[in-house]
């Protein structure tokens, strides 16, 4: 259903020279959702995100916000805000300043700023370093004051490039509820650039996978998952088998195969890799046609009967499991 703050991508593409970026981009973001973009390295995720913050222009095609085509104008101008990585603060100004810069632009005065960069920065939990120096905050820290300084224009829209990929593994997790937690309480669109299969899982209302500068496949996180189009999709986000048998090329989660004897198995196998994870047993099969095939099987089950490396065993799974993919 569209509704009047929808985010429109129609036909857009980039074209650096020869090369094509982004090819003829159709999509539709609904308001109030958390979407990421999600895909390997130069599959175009931040051409796009540049072209919809207004930093980039379109080779042909348009952005359409709200109805209003905004394809054209200044970056300040269209209801988008984005959400640069934290060292893009400027070191001289304090914390305060910082995030009310655009209000200075804008010819905002002196006390109305300070009490909004105040309202921004309670949103995110640092009003009391309002008056530190950037270079006197912890890199979270510093994140949070540069999402407080893109959330103060009161954009419609959030952008965020990559807005995880600096922080160590633990803050990562941390800032990233704290994304989801502010998504939420504001009920902005966010679109978030990511290469991570995890981070889009764990955040993402809408995965939206790109590929060779198109989309491959986008939807609710649990369907793109549960559900991939295409080999690309269900090996990129992980967890998956892709099998070939003889009526076509199938997606089958690998917690969904089972170990079975020899005879009883659909497809018969080498054991050729075992690995404990912890919660899991993480099993690799050799299978008919060079497969190889992965099995995961919680660890408690796996204890009961373990196995050897090298020993031949059979493959099962109920029908259901089996999605069809393009390849
Ligand atoms: P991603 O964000 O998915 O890693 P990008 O959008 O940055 O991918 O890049 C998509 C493609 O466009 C890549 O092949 C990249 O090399 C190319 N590209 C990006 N920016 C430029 C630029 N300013 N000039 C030339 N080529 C570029």
């Amino acid at each position: 259903m569209t509704t009047g703050q929808d985010l429109e991508l129609v036909s857009l593409t980039k074209r650096y020279g020869e090369a094509l970026a982004v090819d003829s981009v159709d999509h539709h973001f609904r308001k109030g959702q958390y979407a990421c973009l999600l895909g390997p390295s130069g599959c175009g995720k931040s051409t796009t995100l540049r072209m919809i913050a207004g930093h980039e222009d379109p080779s042909e095609g348009s952005i359409v916000l709200g109805g209003a085509d905004v394809s054209w104008l200044p970056p300040a101008r269209r209801g988008t805000a984005m959400m640069f990585q934290s060292y893009a603060l400027f070191p001289h100004l304090s914390v305060s300043d910082n995030v009310s810069f655009s209000l200075k632009m804008k010819g905002v005065d002196a006390p109305e700023r300070r009490k909004k960069a105040g309202e921004m920065l309670e949103l995110v939990h640092m009003d009391q370093y309002a008056d530190r120096l950037p270079d006197q905050l912890s890199g979270g820290q510093q994140q949070r004051v540069a999402l407080a300084r893109a959330l103060i224009t009161n954009p419609q829209v959030l952008l965020l490039d990559e807005p995880l990929s600096a922080l160590d593994p633990f803050l990562r997790i941390r800032m990233r509820t704290e994304l989801k937690r502010l998504q939420q309480e504001l009920g902005i669109t966010f679109i978030h650039v990511t290469h991570s299969q995890d981070e889009a899982l764990a955040l993402a209302d809408e995965i939206v996978v790109m590929n060779n500068a198109v989309i491959e496949q986008a939807g609710p996180a649990r369907e793109v998952f549960n559900a991939p189009k295409t080999e690309f999709v269900a090996r990129f986000l992980g967890g998956h088998n892709v099998i070939a048998l003889p009526h076509g090329h199938f997606a089958i989660r690998s917690d969904k195969v089972a170990l079975t004897s020899t005879a009883e198995g659909r497809l018969g196998g080498q054991v050729i890799g075992i690995e404990y994870q912890g919660a899991y047993v993480l099993l690799t099969i050799r299978a008919a046609g060079d497969q190889e095939i992965a099995a995961i099987v919680p660890e408690e089950k796996y204890f009961e009967n373990p196995m050897q490396q090298g020993v031949d065993v059979g493959l099962s799974w109920d029908d259901s499991a089996l999605h069809p993919v393009s390849v």
